[in-house]
């Protein structure tokens, strides 16, 4: 069965959509720690980040250093922090978060829980600075 984020892929399940490119996507997380969480996929489904080709992991990196680059227009922020986990869905991602104190990467404190026009907005802000 597809995973839940290839079916956001595929359109099948919505989601606040930041960019996309030939082989990666990426969208908002649902749970933010912070405003203008991102996740950034490979459209190729993969459950470990490392099991992915070196094509495909190079692609992803190059992707998001191009997301970062633009979620850090759209949220300003001291850095855009990186993180992997990936022990909640099997399908390989990285979570990008604009941070500008160490505990803005906190992922045991409670999530945000944004309006949906916010998230609508700072999605649009982040593709609008995507280059
Ligand atoms: P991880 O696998 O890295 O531990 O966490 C998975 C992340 O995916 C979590 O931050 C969670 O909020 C996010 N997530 C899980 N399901 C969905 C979904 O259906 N849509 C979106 N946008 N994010 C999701």
């Amino acid at each position: 069965m597809a995973s839940i984020f290839s079916r956001i892929v595929a359109g099948e399940i919505p989601c606040y959509k930041v960019a996309e490119d030939a082989n990666n996507f990426a969208f908002l997380d649902i749970n933010p720690v912070a405003k203008g969480h991102v996740l950034v996929i490979p459209k190729h489904e993969v459950d470990y980040l490392f099991d992915l080709s070196d094509e495909e992991y190079a692609s992803l990196t190059l992707f998001a250093k191009r997301v970062a680059a633009a979620l850090k227009k759209a949220i300003p922020c001291v850095k855009v922090g990186e993180a992997v986990l990936g022990l909640e869905v099997p399908h390989a991602h990285i979570h990008l978060i604009p941070i500008n104190k160490e505990s803005d990467m906190n992922f045991f404190k409670e999530k945000l829980q944004l309006p949906a026009e916010e998230m609508m907005q700072i999605a649009e802000s982040i593709a609008a600075n995507f280059q």
